[in-house]
């Protein structure tokens, strides 16, 4: 811990005891969910910043950021730390910028926009919309912990994104507002497709301090499990309900089997061998959803109204990427990787992995729609992990079979999917921080116009 910079910035916050120098709870703040990856866990493990700072409004980050970029100290937002890329792991120390108790909900307006500070919540946020007839467009599946902010800098859809798309889709993201680093930090304010700069920019080109987010008018949901006794019928069924339009979903999860089986504390919805099938469906659409299944051949194995975040089961903490999560808890060998199948022709691409890599790889599907309207069978198949090289054989593999992957095993912005190819997250970065204070390593492509800094 460095004396000398807690203090001074125990002067610039309201409250000196939101500076945290305990050596455990700094590097608890340092880490996120990164340990996902074996090769990330190998390079990550151990970073940790000098201390973190609690901010909570627009002039303590502006003062914090002064202070760092005079003093040449790297600067690393985090909001919830549930990212699982390492992306708010410190590379090169310095301070922490906690964001969660900046946390308020500023508004929310009668157009379904919600004007918001970076740490909310997303669950607090999918309450206090629901109270006005609002709901999330999409959230991940860490929706009760994730903060807002984190989501836009490192998350890219989930839950809802079956049918409005990721959140860098039909305006989601209304507008940002972020604080540069800077001599002098400014405040500036990015709208309509000048999100993009900042959006899934792990914070390497601001510090988002106001959020405008679409919602979606509010739907009384379902949720609905059926197993089917192969892969091959449940992805049939699924899919039929994913691109139809007259189903009104939030949720469309297909599991091969073993993956089932990882669930243990839903086990009564398992069927041994079985693959199985996740829906959150409106709730006026339940019956009809379950008759159209039996004729497929499927068995409900549960079926009822959703009643929040709080219910049990509920459904979506077992899909997105808390299904990896519940693979690593049955077998620590098990990974993961991100990916989008061919609309067309991903029967095809399954068979090809399967042939190549056997039970090697576990089908994980999660439909979601593209931007350009088409819903599409996203992936993120659970992976046994044997060798970094094996690993990397299967992603090119994929990639040869046109399967897309955004690598969860790399830890800078460009290789993880989602970098723009028109690099305007590095040009902002240059425009915004062009000593590259912020989250520094985290944007391989970008250099600093001088590094006389403290601790790079
Ligand atoms: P953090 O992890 O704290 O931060 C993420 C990134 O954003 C970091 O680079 C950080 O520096 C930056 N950041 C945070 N706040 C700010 C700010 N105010 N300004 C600038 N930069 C900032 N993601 C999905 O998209 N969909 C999923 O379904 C999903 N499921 C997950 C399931 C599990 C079990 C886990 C472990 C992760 C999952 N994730 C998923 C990843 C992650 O949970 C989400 O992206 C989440 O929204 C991140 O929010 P956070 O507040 O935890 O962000």
């Amino acid at each position: 811990m460095n004396p000398d910079l807690a203090a001074a910035l125990s002067g610039l916050v309201a409250d000196p005891d939101r500076v945290l120098t305990n050596p455990q709870v700094v590097e608890r703040l340092s880490r996120d969910f990164y340990w996902y990856s074996p090769i990330l866990r190998k390079q990550l493990d151990g970073k940790s910043a000098d201390l973190v700072v609690q901010v909570m409004s627009v002039d303590e980050v502006r003062d914090c950021l002064r202070y760092c970029f005079a003093n040449g100290v790297p600067v690393t937002a985090r909001g919830s730390g549930t990212g699982n890329y390492g992306q708010a792991v410190p590379l090169h120390g310095g301070v922490v910028l906690d964001l969660s108790r900046f946390d308020a909900i500023e508004a929310i307006g009668s157009d379904g926009v919600a004007i918001c500070q970076p740490g909310v919540r997303l669950a607090a946020l999918e309450t206090a919309a629901g109270n006005l007839g609002w709901e999330l467009r999409c959230y991940p599946s860490t929706v009760v912990k994730a903060s807002l902010g984190g989501f836009l800098a490192g998350g890219s859809g989930g839950i809802g994104s079956v049918t409005h798309g990721g959140l860098r889709d039909f305006g989601t993201v209304q507008a940002i507002e972020l604080i540069t680093m800077e001599d002098e930090p400014r405040l500036v304010k990015h709208e309509g497709d000048a999100v993009h700069e900042i959006l899934h920019a792990w914070g390497t080109n601001g510090i988002i301090t106001r959020i405008w987010f679409r919602l979606a008018p509010k739907v009384r949901w379902a949720q609905c499990a059926v197993a089917f006794d192969s892969f091959d019928t449940a992805y049939t069924f699924s899919e039929r309900i994913a691109v139809s339009n007259e189903w009104m979903k939030r949720l469309v999860t297909t599991f091969e089997w073993p993956i089932p089986g990882f669930f243990s504390p839903i086990r009564s919805l398992v069927r041994e061998g079985k693959a199985l099938i996740f829906f959150m469906v409106a709730l006026d659409q339940l019956d009809q959803l379950q008759d159209a299944a039996k004729l497929a051949g499927g068995e409900i194995t549960h079926a009822g109204a959703f009643e929040g975040f709080r219910a049990t089961p509920l459904l979506s903490d077992f899909t997105w990427n808390h299904t990896t999560l519940w693979a690593i808890r049955t077998d620590g060998a098990y990974t993961y990787l991100q990916c989008g199948f061919d609309p067309v022709g991903a029967r095809t691409q399954f068979a090809r992995l399967k042939e190549r890599f056997g039970d090697e790889i576990l089908f994980h599907i999660e439909f979601m729609k593209r931007g350009d309207g088409v819903v599409i069978p996203g992936a993120i198949p659970v992976v046994r992990f044997t060798t970094e090289t094996k690993l990397n054989e299967m992603v090119d593999f994929c990639r040869q079979i046109g399967v897309s992957v955004a690598n969860p095993h790399v830890n800078n912005v460009e290789g993880g999917g989602r970098y723009r190819e028109d690099n305007v997250q590095l040009l902002a970065k240059q425009r915004y921080d062009s000593r590259g204070l912020l989250n520094p390593g985290k944007m391989a492509t970008f250099s600093p116009a001088f590094a006389s800094t403290k601790n790079l």
